[in-house]
């Protein structure tokens, strides 16, 4: 009996011991992002088939986030395409987003490098292609797609382009099956709760702030919420106002997240490196920062090249990796738009002014 209870014993200090060191060290980051700076020459085209997909960070020992290579791709050179998750196990793979259209079939062998379960719910963050552009492939693998109605209204009628041509509708299989609409009232409440592998994830619907259709996704177990674009660590600040974004509603998504997130959890942008709560602070004290001072600016009569010229971001240069010209033009542009004359949100839309 004696012997029966001292090995019990050592097979339970072994065992747990191994079990608690992992569940420290999460999360896991298995490629980091890279830093740059990067260069590409004029008329530069992605090489599709130099990218590959991988897991990038494990946040749980079932939730895994997939993300591509640095260097290739001009508009994410720290890592191509937006980052996807797969929560995984008996129940099936629930996806978050899907990478570039290009890179279907890599994201698809990256997720089969961790489980074969069959692919059952995608829920779109957002409608930007690195995040929606294999929505049609994982379909017809078996996912059924989630999103907010505003993200399929974007999706099924495109905004104009910048050029004032029509953008190409969806392929039908691409389109989300499953929507559900934001509410102010009910705000940071989930829209959709699954129960699944052993995780209670939750899909909340966001304000307009990156786009008008945005979702952010918490796995209530993992202690974990993927936050999309609305919080970016690489380049300048992005709100998509085609789509119906607002950098006053980033303002309130991180202030949602401020209320949803305990200082503990782990928050998962669409690009960068993984964050705390806390370290959304200083992007927020900088929205609010340019808030004023562009708005300050245009109240004097200024011109949206005047106050590109003035370079207001200058301070924020040091502190903000992948600062090109290119992203801090387009942040003070959407400061500009949005402090005078801001259309409003139609369809998951506004028709914003154009500049020369
Ligand atoms: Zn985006």
């Amino acid at each position: 009996m004696k012997n029966v209870l001292l090995l019990t014993l050592a097979a339970f200090a072994a065992l747990p011991s191994a079990v608690r060191i992992q569940a420290q060290s999460y999360p896991i980051t298995v490629v980091p992002p890279g830093k740059g700076p990067y260069r590409f020459p004029p008329g530069y085209q992605i090489p599709w088939d130099k990218i590959e997909i991988f897991v990038s960070e494990k946040v749980s020992p079932n939730l895994f986030v997939l993300h591509g290579s640095e260097a290739l791709d001009p508009a994410h050179p720290e890592s191509s395409g937006g980052r996807a998750m797969a929560l995984f196990g008996p129940d099936g793979v629930l996806l978050v987003d899907t990478e570039n259209r290009q890179v279907a079939e890599k994201t698809l062998k990256a997720i089969r490098s961790f489980t074969d379960a069959p692919i059952k719910v995608l829920v779109n963050t957002h409608i930007h292609p690195d995040h929606t552009g294999a929505n049609a492939f994982f379909a017809k693998q078996g996912a059924v797609i989630f999103s907010q109605d505003d993200l399929r209204n974007e999706m099924v009628r495109p905004p104009m382009r910048a050029n004032g041509t029509a953008a190409p509708g969806p392929e039908a299989a691409a389109v989300p099956v499953v929507t559900y609409k934001y509410s102010a009232a009910t705000r940071g409440e989930p829209a959709v709760t699954l129960n699944m592998n052993g995780e209670i994830t939750d899909f909340i619907p966001m304000m307009p702030s990156h786009t008008a259709g945005d979702t952010i996704v918490r796995f209530r177990k993992a202690n974990v919420i993927y936050i999309e674009d609305f919080y970016r660590n690489f380049g300048y600040p992005f709100a998509d106002q085609a789509n119906g974004g607002s950098i006053r509603g980033m303002l309130d998504a991180i202030d949602l997240i401020e209320k949803l997130a305990d200082a503990n959890t782990t928050l998962v942008p669409g690009h960068g490196t993984l964050v705390k709560k806390t370290d959304l602070l200083a992007y927020r004290a900088m929205l609010v920062d340019m808030l004023a001072k562009v708005k300050a600016l245009r109240g004097q009569g200024k011109s949206l090249k005047d106050v590109l010229t003035a370079n207001l971001t200058a301070q924020y240069d040091k502190t903000t990796m992948g600062d090109t010209q290119d992203s801090k033009d387009r942040f003070i542009t959407e400061v500009y738009d949005e402090v005078g004359d801001f259309p409003p949100v139609v369809d998951g839309k506004r028709t914003m002014p154009r500049h020369q």
